[in-house]
């Protein structure tokens, strides 16, 4: 019998977690009445401050299917993807929210694609609209995309979302990806293997609210693109070059203007502009090689991901 393990990150999610068990439940056990397959639905709890664990638990306490990973602080949905790719023990492997936005009842799809044939080893789903979503969020989405897929030489599919069944060859590889600075979106395309993309509408929240604002959307972003380019790090030098050029081409005409009328001192208005102007591209760029440089001190320091406090099986050493 093949085991589909389901990964749950849940921050905060007291509300959700049974409605997403309830729902999973159903399309669970309907799974299993047609397809010899056995199911875990893994939580993971990321450092929430409400009642989630209790919840987690409790539910465990009442299905042997469900288990729980519980971390000692909030390090956030990539680190709760990872480590949930690791306990899981599943053959398939899907990662999913808990606020019911990636539908449960897609799995039947996504497992029988899996199951009758061998082209695909991943199915993954994307979102056809972003109804509901506020205009400037979605707004910086699209450029957000269009900007990472020039820069960077891994796709990176537009509304694509982290909900996705994958074969044990594919999560395996993702483990391999050990790095600290981890964007899933990046990770999974650049894993490779053959990805079945599926489509549906935009669902809002079951309850609660997002944990995403503009800011740390914005730092996503930013993670993204440092994460899958250096393309950055070249603008920077272009930019370098491109003002070396146009200081050289003015220092030409400061001269021959000495030379041919005199040297009358007006000018320092313009002069302070171009001061400014430089200074502030120089800025720009340094803060382009700092944003590297800070992945590269986070990913040497080699800190775990996460740390895990309680498992189902228990606290400290008997977690695993
Ligand atoms: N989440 C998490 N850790 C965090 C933030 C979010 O595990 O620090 C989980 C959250 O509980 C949910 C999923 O990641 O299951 C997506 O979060 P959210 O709905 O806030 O994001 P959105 O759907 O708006 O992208
Ligand atoms: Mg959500």
């Amino acid at each position: 019998m093949q085991l589909v393990s389901l990964v749950v990150p849940c921050y905060n999610e007291e509300k959700t977690i049974p409605l997403f068990y309830a729902e999973a439940a159903k399309v669970i056990d309907k799974i299993q009445q047609n397809r010899s397959v056995n199911f875990e639905i893994i939580f993971i709890d990321d450092g929430s401050k409400d009642k989630s664990l209790k919840e987690m638990k409790i539910l465990a306490e009442h299905d042997e299917r469900v288990r729980f990973v519980s971390f000692s602080r909030n390090f956030g949905k990539e680190a709760g993807i990872y480590a949930g790719l690791q306990y899981a023990k599943g053959d398939f492997v899907a990662t999913m929210d808990v606020d019911l936005q990636d539908p449960p009842a897609l799995l039947e799809d996504m497992i029988g694609i899996l199951l009758e044939s061998d082209e695909y080893d991943c199915v993954a789903t994307r979102r056809s609209g972003r109804k509901g979503e506020p205009f400037l969020r979605s707004w910086f989405s699209k450029k957000f995309y269009s900007l990472i897929n020039r820069m960077s030489k891994t796709p990176v599919v537009d509304g694509a979302r982290d909900f996705r069944l994958m074969r044990r060859e594919m999560v395996d590889s993702v483990l391999e990806l050990s790095e600290y600075n981890r964007f899933s979106k990046g990770l999974f395309s650049w894993v490779g293997y053959n990805i079945k993309w599926i489509e549906f509408e935009n669902i809002e929240r079951a309850v609660g609210k997002t944990k995403w604002n503009f800011w740390s959307l914005f730092k996503y972003a930013v993670d993204g693109i440092v994460g899958f380019s250096t393309a950055p790090l070249l603008l920077s030098v272009c930019v370098g070059i491109l003002f070396c050029c146009a200081a050289l081409v003015g220092i030409i005409i400061v001269i021959a203007r000495a030379l041919i009328f005199g040297d009358p001192t007006s000018g320092w208005p313009s002069l302070v502009c171009i001061i400014l102007l430089c200074s502030g591209v120089q800025l720009f760029c340094t803060g382009i090689v700092g944003e590297y440089l800070s992945k590269v001190y986070m990913e040497v320091k080699k800190r775990p991901i996460y740390i895990v406090k309680e498992t189902e099986k228990g606290r400290g050493k008997n977690c695993d």
